[in-house]
């Protein structure tokens, strides 16, 4: 099937571009063994994100959506020692794991994961931001938007994940609240002369979905 090819060429080029990396292995491995849902980007996905991060020369990220932390490190491992990755969190749970696996990964230090719901946490998180990466409850994606605006420096990248589902989002019909939220997002989006934006469909081990890129203007 289309899935299985997708999967297959996402392997063939992680063995090829991605160092074989036994801290992020180790960071999975703790999610699964503590329950979490796979829902960390892909390898493929977190070194896009990484290496985002490094041409715009981050030095602080926001990241919405941590989960146990797999695309934190990423995201740490690209700023510099006294840079700086803010990641919020609703769940206790979650959030725990994760900075087990940040410091596993050596990158603890320039972490600071704020623990609760984002729509009521971002507004005491100071910027500026050099990347925001949203990535967590997508039907809120649209006051998301308004934070990275808000807090990100003029020039800033701001990524926003899962924004195709499986090509759900054209379907002005279907209740799903993540997709209902992603339509809502792009009205926004499309609406706001802050950010000037585009999208990168994606397929590959986790399926057919994609990215939001845009860079907020000075
Ligand atoms: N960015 C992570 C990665 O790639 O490794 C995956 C994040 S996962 C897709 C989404 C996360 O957002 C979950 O851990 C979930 O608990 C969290 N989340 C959901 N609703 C939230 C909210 N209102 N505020 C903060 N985090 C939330």
């Amino acid at each position: 099937t289309a899935d299985d090819l997708w999967a297959q060429v996402d392997e063939y080029y992680t063995q090829r571009l991605l160092d074989d990396d036994e801290t992020l292995a180790a960071a999975l491995r703790a999610n699964a063994d503590a329950g979490l849902p796979p829902i960390d980007v892909t390898p493929a996905q977190g070194k896009l994100l990484h290496l985002l991060a490094r041409s715009v020369g981050a030095r602080r990220v926001l990241e919405v959506g941590t989960l146990g932390g797999y695309s934190t490190v990423w995201l740490a491992r690209a700023v510099p020692a006294d840079g700086e990755v803010v990641t919020c969190e609703v769940s206790p749970r979650h959030a725990e794991v994760a900075r087990a696996n940040l410091d596993g990964a050596g990158v603890g230090d320039r972490v600071r994961i704020v623990l609760g719901p984002a729509l009521e946490t971002l507004p005491s998180v100071e910027g500026p931001f050099d990347m925001v990466f949203v990535d967590a409850d997508k039907a809120s994606n649209t006051e998301y938007l308004e934070h990275a605006i808000r807090l990100a420096r003029p020039g800033a990248l701001v990524v926003v994940d899962n924004v195709v589902r499986e090509g759900r989002v054209v379907d002005p019909d279907d209740p799903d609240p993540a997709v209902v939220g992603t339509r809502r997002f792009a009205d926004a989006l499309a609406a706001d002369p802050r950010i000037s934006a585009t999208v990168v469909q994606t397929v590959g081990a986790k399926g057919y979905d994609g990215f939001v890129l845009g860079v907020v203007e000075g």
